[in-house]
């Protein structure tokens, strides 16, 4: 699947849409779901042009990687949702039309802030 530069976190990346942003270094931005399903919900997106976790795993960088992983983390904690922090959380990758991914640009999920409940539904 090509990369389309018009999905919605493109364009929030890009600044044409606002967002409720938590986090953003070289590698990542993190800002809160829109529609939130559960007390903390946030996403944390890697900045370059990946499709998918499949395709990220494939094409990105060592840096992005590490940067994508270390990012999920530092939100993790200024959220206080991490272990050391806080209670804990779920990190959510949906992929693809069987994952029920919607937005064509890869991006973590974070809930926390209450238990999380079962894994799938
Ligand atoms: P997916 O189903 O692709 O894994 O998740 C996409 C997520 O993006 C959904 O949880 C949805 O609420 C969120 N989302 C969609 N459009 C926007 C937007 O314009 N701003 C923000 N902050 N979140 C969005």
């Amino acid at each position: 699947m090509t990369y389309d530069n018009n999905n919605i976190f493109a364009k929030i990346l890009r600044g044409e849409i606002p967002c409720e942003k938590i986090y953003e270094d070289d590698y990542v931005l993190s800002f809160y779901d829109i529609n939130p399903q559960k007390k903390i919900h946030v996403l944390v997106i890697p900045k370059g042009k990946y499709v998918d976790l499949d395709d990220f795993s494939h094409n990105a960088s060592s840096n992005e990687i590490t940067g994508l992983l270390k990012g999920i983390s530092i939100v993790a904690q200024k959220l206080r949702i991490s272990v050391d922090t806080g209670k804990g959380y779920r990190a959510l990758v949906n992929i693809g039309e069987h994952g029920g991914q919607e937005v064509p640009h890869l991006h973590f999920h974070l809930f926390g802030g209450e238990k999380v409940g079962g894994m799938v539904q």
